[in-house]
């Protein structure tokens, strides 16, 4: 019974009963690497960064349109600095598809409105607004740092960053004190701190002079010391509050990692990491690092703007190969974190479907909600495919469902993909306290989506 229970019976293992010494140290090098990269990157903007100068580093080049191409060239493409696209060629033609791994590196946060500065009662503020979905009561009270650009009439912008450094001050959206807190407290979470309400305390001294909104004064003429920038150039700013806590081990086994933004930046390095390793594919391997995804991917430098049709029918017109005929015979990895089971709220899971930390990359066969609604819901040989990669290389990794039929669920880039005629499945980093300004992650299922993503590109 015994042996034919093990033949027919499904049954998962943690992953650490099933990794030799080798691959440990291998994994803590990997975990190593990817927590510096996400210490440094807390908008989009500072992770398209950083993988290009990794990258670079790696021998990928700016790809300039009409430019030759042969196997094992690395190159990318930079969108306005918000999204990139890289890509390794292949030994085979286009008409073969692309192996393509997507991720986004945006993450919720809060965004300074436009109108932003006020004084009030001799402090001064920054309004936000957020971006993404946030339960708001989690924003307050913590440290937060600035960071963004300024965008000048002159055409050149200006960079800013407060906060990172370890001497650097940093910033706070207040809440009232228990005391007080009676009325506060009777609402419901959702209601208890509004979004109109996060406002972030950012001076409190007044201009040595006489005068109103002294402490604005203040505020303003540092920023103009440190940035030259006056109040009307934040019209045209994207500065955001971003938690201020450092990456870190966490666990007395340091074996997870605690940190702002893993959604998606965890899966958008293993990706990353992935295309840096891959050698002489055979099929042209593309990465995508996209923006905009916690919005819906609307925008420019979202997954569903054309910038990445027009990239990859400018690698098709190169080798005479029509976009439609790479497009179609294309797989697409959607690179994206999921939820992991939560012992402490197990209610809104169905245990056995769960993703679990430790049991590697969780793969969606659909995500969605109502019936499976607003969800790509890849086919089943797709699965099947993922499945052989996976086993021939050893990757540890699970069925993931985002919670139970009916509790919710959620979107990634995978339906945007699939929209373009590509074979698409979800597959990412099971998370704990998704969305919220620490979220935690397991260190084994990061290195095992960075394996999971190195064997699709490395496919035979
Ligand atoms: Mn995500
Ligand atoms: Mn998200």
């Amino acid at each position: 019974m015994d042996e034919l229970r093990s033949k027919l019976f499904y049954e998962q293992k943690n992953g650490y009963d099933l990794i030799d010494t080798a691959e440990r140290i291998a994994c803590e090098d990997y975990c190593a690497a990817y927590m510096r990269y996400l210490n440094n990157s807390r908008t989009e903007r500072e992770a398209v960064r950083n993988a290009i100068a990794e990258a670079e580093g790696n021998g990928f080049v700016p790809y300039v349109p009409g430019m030759a191409l042969t196997p094992g060239m690395k190159i990318y493409q930079n969108n306005r600095g918000k999204a990139l696209t890289l890509a390794v060629i292949g030994r085979k033609s286009l008409a073969e598809g692309a192996v393509i791994a997507g991720a986004h590196v945006d993450s919720p946060r809060l965004d300074l409105k436009q109108v932003t500065l006020y004084e009030t009662d001799e402090l001064a503020y920054f309004r936000t607004h957020y971006y993404g979905g946030i339960k708001k009561y989690q924003w307050v009270t913590i440290p937060l740092e600035l960071h963004g650009v300024v965008a000048l009439c002159d055409g050149s912008t200006v960079d800013v960053v407060i906060g990172r450094e370890k001497d650097d001050p940093r910033f706070v959206i207040t809440d009232l004190l228990p005391h007080l807190a009676a009325d506060q407290m009777k609402k419901t979470m959702a209601e208890g701190i509004t979004g109109e309400g996060l406002h972030v305390i950012i001076g409190s001294t007044p201009y040595a002079d006489e005068g109103k909104d002294r402490v604005k004064l203040a505020v303003l003429s540092i920023l103009n010391d440190l940035y030259g920038i006056t109040e009307e150039d934040f019209l045209s700013a994207e500065l955001v509050a971003v938690p201020a806590f450092d990456v870190c081990e966490i666990g007395l086994d340091r074996s997870m990692i605690g940190g702002y933004g893993h959604d998606d930046r965890v899966c958008a390095y293993a990706e990353l990491k992935a295309l840096f390793d891959v050698e002489a594919p055979e099929r042209t391997c593309v990465c995508i690092l996209a923006d905009k995804e916690e919005i819906g991917s609307e925008g420019v430098s979202g997954m569903q703007s054309e910038a990445f049709d027009c990239f990859m029918a400018d690698l098709c017109a190169s080798q005479g190969v029509e976009l439609r005929r790479c497009y179609e015979k294309s797989f697409c990895i959607s690179a994206d974190v999921t939820n992991a089971y939560d012992p402490i709220y197990p209610e809104v899971c169905e245990k056995r479907s769960a993703s679990k930390f430790n049991y590697g990359l969780g793969v969606c066969k659909f995500t969605g909600a109502r019936g499976k609604s607003g969800s790509s819901d890849a086919s089943a040989e797709v699965v099947a495919h993922l499945r052989r990669l996976f086993a021939e290389n050893h990757v540890i990794w699970q069925m993931a469902e985002l919670g139970k039929v009916d509790q919710g669920g959620g979107g990634t880039i995978a339906k945007f993909m699939a929209k373009r005629n590509i074979d698409t499945i979800d597959a990412g980093v099971p998370v704990m306290s998704m969305h919220a300004p620490f979220e935690l992650v397991a260190k084994l299922d990061c290195y095992m989506t960075y394996k999971g993503v190195l064997a699709a590109y490395a496919e035979k």
